[in-house]
């Protein structure tokens, strides 16, 4: 499939499960020396590849079509992550966000270990300060962040997960907002964490690095 129908379609998918609303949440793909990202003021619901916004590593627009507000982070995150990232997904999905936004929350391990795909597809998640939506304080702590993260959770706003594919970031967005959703669910009940033995079992077998 072509990738920015490849990329619509997720966009698309995205918003019909609920992981997106209204105009919030944006995406991009680095196809050769351009970005591509969703773009500004619109919904994820119904975008076509005509519609996505083209820049450069600069922010330069390469075709007619005005980019996310939120793309100096993109640009950031590829510029820390280097080539390891190809993709970027960042959406502010319920139950991330709220967990971004409790005061107790621990920022050194913002969510326990109980299950082994969140162990292999998103820790270790970095808890970002809050910033002003577009700024340009929020794209330097990413690209900061993104030279050894490909999670992050971002203080009362929501998530950024990189991928060296898009399925990749894909998932990994998925799996963080779904343990969320779980964490809130069994946080009244005593949970069995993974224990330290069987982590270093999963980051030996499945942990690229
Ligand atoms: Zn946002």
């Amino acid at each position: 499939m072509d990738p920015l129908e490849q990329l619509c379609e997720v966009a698309a998918s995205f918003f019909q499960r609920g992981y997106a609303f209204g105009s919030t949440g944006n995406l991009s793909l680095v196809l050769g020396d351009s970005v591509w990202i969703t773009p500004t003021g619109g919904s994820l619901r119904n975008l076509t590849p005509d519609r996505m916004a083209r820049i450069d590593f600069d922010g330069n627009p390469l075709n007619g079509n005005k980019a996310s507000k939120e793309f100096p982070f993109h640009l950031a995150a590829y510029k820390g992550a280097g080539s390891r990232a190809r993709a970027l997904v960042h959406l502010h999905c319920t139950y991330s966000v709220a967990l971004s936004c409790l005061d107790t929350l621990d920022e050194a391990e913002p969510l326990p270990v109980f299950t082994p795909y969140y162990l292999m597809r998103v820790a270790p998640l970095a808890v970002l300060p809050y910033f002003r939506p577009g700024s340009a304080d929020l794209a330097s702590a990413v690209g900061a962040s993104a030279v050894d993260h490909d999670s992050m959770l971002l203080r009362n706003h929501g998530v950024i997960c990189l991928g060296s594919t898009l399925e990749e970031a894909v998932d990994r967005t998925e799996e963080l907002e779904e343990t969320a959703k779980l964490w809130f669910l069994t946080r009244s009940e005593k949970l069995r964490l993974l224990t330290s033995a069987e982590r270093a079992d999963i980051e030996k077998t499945f942990r690229k690095r």
